[in-house]
């Protein structure tokens, strides 16, 4: 396949060409026409598969054609992961001048509320610290009000890492028809759970 087959937009196609994304990699042309649809995800992919792209292309797509509030939140198990993914999505939306955060911890918390406060258009975050904000700050909830992607990179990290707590919060912040894609290295019972929960019918990838 070709990027120009998935559905997305010329500026999409363009900016991978640029980026040095030649052709589509397995997990990328699976799911970005699932998640285009509308579909819920699941994606077993490993790190290097290009799974970031796989998701933040058709995020993007979508954000490009009625931009609003926080439109995408993506909760990853570390901080490393949190920038390393925040760095994809501002280099894959360059040229629809993307406002990305990072909420991790480690970091001052009221700098990260009043970003959260200007609603970027995606978050990128830590389960524990996004948990804190939501709790403790009444403004941060209705910044997640309207949002349309909830993404769990390295989902079975964070369910490992035993952060359900923190997940149920996230959940419960979120519009009911959101939708949710979940990108893990190894399928595990949890997210098998996790994907029942999902209102869509969902797409099920596995490299
Ligand atoms: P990831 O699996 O998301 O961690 O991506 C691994 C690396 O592959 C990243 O540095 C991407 O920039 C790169 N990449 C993603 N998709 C493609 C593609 N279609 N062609 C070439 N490189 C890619």
């Amino acid at each position: 396949a070709a990027f120009s087959e998935l559905g997305l937009g010329e500026w999409a196609i363009q900016t991978c060409k640029e980026l040095g994304m030649r052709k589509p990699t397995p997990v990328q042309t699976h799911c970005i026409p699932k998640i285009l649809a509308g579909r819920d995800v699941l994606g077993i992919a490993q790190t290097g598969s290009g799974k970031t792209a796989a998701f933040a292309l058709p995020i993007l797509h979508r954000l490009a054609e009625d931009p609003y509030g926080v439109f995408a939140l993506v909760i990853t198990p570390t901080r490393e992961l949190a920038f390393q993914l925040a760095e994809q999505f501002r280099a894959l939306g360059s040229c629809l001048h993307l406002r990305c955060s990072v909420v991790v911890g480690g970091m001052d918390m009221i700098t990260q509320a009043k970003a959260l406060v200007s609603r970027p258009h995606v978050v990128v975050a830590t389960p524990g610290r996004v948990k804190v904000l939501l709790e403790e700050n009444p403004d941060i909830p209705k910044v997640f009000q309207r949002t349309k992607f909830l993404v769990l990179d390295e989902a079975d990290r964070v369910l490992d890492a035993g952060f359900e707590e923190e997940l149920r919060v996230v959940f419960q912040c979120l519009p009911k028809n959101r939708q949710t894609l979940l990108f893990s290295a190894t399928m595990t019972g949890d997210l098998q759970t996790l994907l029942e929960l999902s209102a869509n019918k969902a797409y099920f990838y596995e490299a």
